[in-house]
């Protein structure tokens, strides 16, 4: 039982510097978050040691008493907080969670229809590359060239042509709320399943800040770690009609032993995504992405501009298309002063894919860390600054800026990392 550090320093120091770069630089990548000390310790739990292939009161390992009572709380919680009949919380990611519904709903060569991936898609929605392009037939849709936004008659017009077996809404890069009214009537049209992907927005529909496609869509796929802020993982709800195929899929269909100290994590943040002061976070996300976007929109001869000209959730995409920065010098730019976003490609973009036209900028993390309205709007100044040319000159002031936010909002002040002990 001797500490981590003693046993292997090497990993005690990764772990150290990893604490400390979360601590001192401002986390704006879009899909994450910090988790509570709660679900640190649910997560590094001796659940982790349980085998316990099935499902709560049907398992096929023995000694599974404990454990069936973590899985069966998460379950009953994933329900309640989303008003769902079915929940499986077993995924060990959100992109494992997809590829079992399509294995529990279609078959190969079936049409899958999806937003397409440098339209703001996930990769699971049917890269050519990933598993769900590789085995299915795939219809995509884009945004609107002139809005950014989807344009439902445009996914009718589709959905009418390819007649998809299954219908996906939901996005990795996109900073609208989607018409899962529109989405249902079209499946029903054409006669197809309709699945939501709400892996981003998953907190601001449990706290109510988003519409919930729960009682339109035939099954809501999410991660449990983005905007809901638990442990890394995937979630699947549905009608109780599909409930069977999906477990199966899942177990035995995709994967072995579930993780039941990560699903640990997962009971808790639910428990948590119940509370008032969640709701009040959630709200404070949406706040602060549109107080970014707002000071990235404040100077208009930079450049820089905003896609579909704000926000409604939790993210900004920047459309750096008329900039003379592409996605890459803006992201190394950001990184030097201590801010952390991902580059991403906007739809049309004439940049390749690894270069890209935009950011992905994000306010989850740091509304989690505390930071105010006004204190979005500061960030928003610094990112803006950035991207200008007064960068260089800048610099050292932008840097220092960016430390005194991350001071003012200590985070994880408790943890004594081994590496900086
Ligand atoms: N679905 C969407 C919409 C996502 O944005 C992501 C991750 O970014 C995933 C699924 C995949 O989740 P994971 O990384 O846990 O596999």
């Amino acid at each position: 039982n001797k500490p981590l550090a003693e046993v292997d320093p090497e990993i005690a120091d990764a772990i150290g510097r990893e604490l400390e770069r979360q601590q001192k630089t401002l986390e704006m990548i879009a899909s994450e978050n910090f988790v509570p000390q709660a679900v640190l310790d649910a997560q590094g739990s001796v659940l982790t040691n349980k085998y316990a292939e099935g499902y709560p009161g049907r398992r096929y390992y023995g000694g599974c008493e404990f454990v069936d009572i973590a899985e069966q709380l998460a379950i009953d919680r994933a329900k309640e907080l989303f008003g769902a009949e079915a929940a499986n919380v077993q995924a060990h990611s959100g992109a494992q969670a997809n590829t079992a519904v399509y294995h529990a709903l279609l078959k190969p060569g079936d049409t899958i229809m999806g937003l397409e991936l440098a339209h703001g898609g996930h990769l699971s929605h049917g890269m050519r590359i990933n598993v769900s392009g590789r085995l299915y037939d795939i219809a995509p849709y884009q945004v609107d060239r002139e809005t950014s936004r989807i344009d439902m008659d445009e996914v009718a017009k589709i959905a009418r042509e390819r007649k998809p077996k299954l219908l996906l809404a939901g996005w990795s890069a996109y900073p609208r709320q989607l018409d899962f009214v529109r989405f249902r009537e079209i499946a029903d049209e054409v006669g197809a399943l309709l699945m939501v992907d709400m892996a981003h927005f998953a907190g601001l529909v449990a706290a109510g800040l988003h519409p919930s496609p729960v009682p339109y869509a035939d099954v809501v796929t999410s991660t449990t770690h983005k905007t809901i802020g638990g442990g890394r993982g995937g979630l699947i709800l549905s009608r109780e009609e599909h409930a069977r195929r999906l477990n199966s899929a899942i177990f035995p269909g995709q994967q072995g032993g579930p993780l039941e100290h990560v699903i640990a994590g997962k009971a808790v943040a639910f428990k948590i995504a119940m509370s008032d002061a969640f709701k009040e976070r959630q709200q404070r996300t949406i706040a602060g992405a549109q107080a970014l976007a707002t000071e990235l929109l404040a100077d208009e001869g930079s450049g820089v501009s905003v896609l579909t000209g704000g926000t409604d959730v939790h993210l900004v995409l920047v459309d750096l298309r008329e900039s003379e920065l592409d996605g890459q010098q803006a992201e190394d730019r950001l990184h030097e002063i201590g801010i952390t976003v991902n580059r991403n490609a906007v739809p049309f973009d004439p940049r390749p894919p690894m270069v890209s036209s935009g950011l992905r900028v994000g306010s989850p993390a740091l509304a989690t860390r505390g930071f105010s309205v006004d204190d979005f709007s500061e960030v928003g100044k610094l990112i803006a600054t950035a991207l200008t040319p007064a960068f260089e000159d800048r610099k050292a002031e932008l840097a220092e800026r960016v430390t005194a936010l991350a001071e003012k909002h200590p985070l994880y002040a408790h943890l004594n990392a081994p590496a900086i002990a």
